[in-house]
């Protein structure tokens, strides 16, 4: 399962320069210079284009007028760095082709990728990530050795047997500005990341699906198909077959894309160009195992959305005590799937993922968001709603800022009470309960940054789901809860779901509307967000160890 990680870079012979693809002309290329990024770690609150910087003005300019659409899609790209003396760098995935044939009988999963990139503004090696072990490999349609393909963590990041922080780096260099293809052939197996599972063959048939994390390095798409961080949007195109020679096996597929020619068997998915590496679902599960139904529920403003709910049946049980069925049968997911989304319409707008919402609800603890789209316990069910909203409404610009929603969502339920009302969940509104968790969240808090230093980091910050509630408390006291919840929907509506945001903009924004208080939310952010020690934690976080009487 460690292979491909322990090749050692040092056995690979000097790599092949490939010339730039035809589609960019030479003369675009000349004008590029070849240079090596800053090493500083980039200042958060002046994160912009992370290549700007080190251009001289011709070149900014010439990139400005020639490559606006590369320029964007690496605006929000970790920087290049040296392996073994050569440059290499981020890529710019344009699009994604992917099919993945399952066959009961010999309970293999055979997979094909091709994945076509643009490099940035560096001659050199390409950088993205798979952390699946590939079979061939071919390069603008000449095959390559599949060792050229060598696992190495970026600056800052170092991997573990078990934390995997590993990125993709294609041994040849390429040039500056020019585009490419990737084709890999694979088996789909076990990701090399942390806690994740491959296909699971059952008697019933195969059950596979996307089963991100953001709580795990790479545990997004590069689990199953080559694929970039979150700040790349690309379009992806995915073909699913279930064969056997045998009496054939009915399969659902829950999804956040476009089923386009749905067969017995066979499904062709198509997701926007705006999604990114964690915004695809995928859920293949056998249809005996699960049941499904849709209903319509008609927001405040007018907006009428589908829900379409997945109930994994075979996992459901009843529950000591209770006698509740967990997950709970589809009528009552409906009803509190529907009275969450009426609410969270009513604070932040209209759902922005057109006129459908998906969501899978399997028994268990874990929950995940997608665009538009989430599997969840019942437990969860209201937050991962609300990161339909926060997290892929209102994106991250990379992972560095997805503190922002987890933090934000967390407050929001907590402040509103929001939960989904079973008789076996502890009541999370009890004051002394928070009480108690807060004066230990206050003790971690100015001790790790929530917006991570390393821009090529590959998890959320764990703080933000505690320092972070923290965070919006006293952001809250300090603004108004009325003003913070108006500056987060407006912010979800200036961006909507293709245009991310940066904690720089959200500190830009929030600085803005603090009047005479700029100065207390100023420190708040240094001290919670960038970790600058300098701060006094009594006085930082004043109004909430008011409010729960902490000092006492
Ligand atoms: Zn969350």
């Amino acid at each position: 399962m460690e292979a491909a990680q322990a090749i050692n870079p040092y056995d690979v012979e000097t790599p092949v320069t490939v010339q730039e693809h035809p589609i960019i002309t030479p003369y675009f290329t000349k004008l590029l210079p070849v240079t090596k990024q800053d090493k500083n770690p980039m200042s958060l609150r002046s994160r912009q284009g992370v290549n700007l910087k080190v251009m001289g003005l011709t070149a900014v300019i010439s990139w400005v007028v020639w490559l606006h659409p590369v320029l964007a899609q690496l605006q929000f790209a970790p920087p290049s760095f040296e392996m073994n003396g050569r440059m290499a760098a981020p890529v710019d995935v344009q699009k994604l082709q992917a099919s993945v044939v399952f066959d009961l009988d010999a309970k293999r999963a055979s997979a094909e990728a091709i994945v076509t990139f643009r490099m940035g503004p560096d001659k050199a090696m390409p950088v993205f990530d798979l952390r699946q072990d590939v079979r061939e490999i071919e390069l603008d349609g000449q095959p390559i050795e599949p060792n050229l393909l060598v696992s190495s963590d970026p600056p800052g990041l170092l991997s573990t047997p078990e934390v995997n922080q590993s990125m993709q780096v294609l041994q040849v260099v390429l040039e500056a500005a020019s585009e490419h293809q990737l084709r890999f052939k694979y088996d789909l197996s076990t990701p090399r990341s942390i806690d994740a599972n491959g296909p699971i063959w059952k008697v019933s048939g195969v059950e596979w699906g996307s089963w991100m994390s953001e709580l795990r390095p790479g545990r997004f798409l590069e689990q199953w198909f080559p694929a970039n961080l979150i700040h790349d949007q690309f379009v992806f195109e995915l073909q699913l077959k279930v064969i056997t020679a045998k009496e054939p096996i009915a399969h659902e597929l829950v999804t956040n894309g476009t089923i386009t020619k749905p067969a017995d068997g066979t499904w062709a998915i198509t997701f926007p160009d705006y999604f990114s590496a964690f915004s695809p679902l995928v859920v293949l599960v056998p249809m005996s195992e699960i049941e499904k139904s849709t209903s319509e529920v008609l927001l405040e403003n007018g907006q009428v959305v589908e829900l379409e709910v997945f109930r994994h049946k075979e996992g459901a049980r009843v529950l000591p005590g209770t006698g509740k069925i967990d997950p709970p049968e589809l009528p009552e997911i409906h009803e509190a799937t529907a009275r969450c989304l009426k609410k969270f319409n009513s604070s932040f707008g209209p759902w922005p993922h057109g006129s459908k919402c998906t969501l899978f609800v399997h028994d268990g603890f874990e929950g995940m968001e997608y665009d538009g789209a989430f599997t969840t316990s019942a437990l969860l069910l209201p937050e991962e709603l609300l990161h339909s909203f926060f997290a892929r409404g209102l994106k991250p610009a990379s992972q560095i800022d997805s503190w922002i929603d987890e933090a934000f969502v967390n407050y929001y339920l907590k402040k509103e009470n929001i939960y989904f009302h079973l008789d076996h969940l502890p009541n999370k509104s009890d004051e002394s309960e928070a009480k108690q968790f807060y004066s230990q969240y206050l003790t971690e808090a100015g001790q790790s940054p929530l917006a991570s230093q390393n821009p090529w980091v590959r998890v959320t910050q764990p703080g933000a789901y505690r320092i972070g509630v923290l965070f919006f408390e006293q952001l809250a006291a300090i603004i108004g809860e009325d003003e913070l919840d108006t500056t987060m929907r407006e912010l979800a509506k200036e961006h909507g779901i293709a245009n991310p945001i940066t904690t720089a903009e959200l500190e830009a924004r929030l600085l803005n509307i603090a009047g005479s208080r700029r100065d207390d939310v100023q420190k708040l952010f240094s001290f919670t967000v960038y970790a600058d020690t300098s701060g006094d934690v009594k006085e930082i976080f004043k109004d909430v160890i008011a409010k729960y009487g902490l000092d006492k």
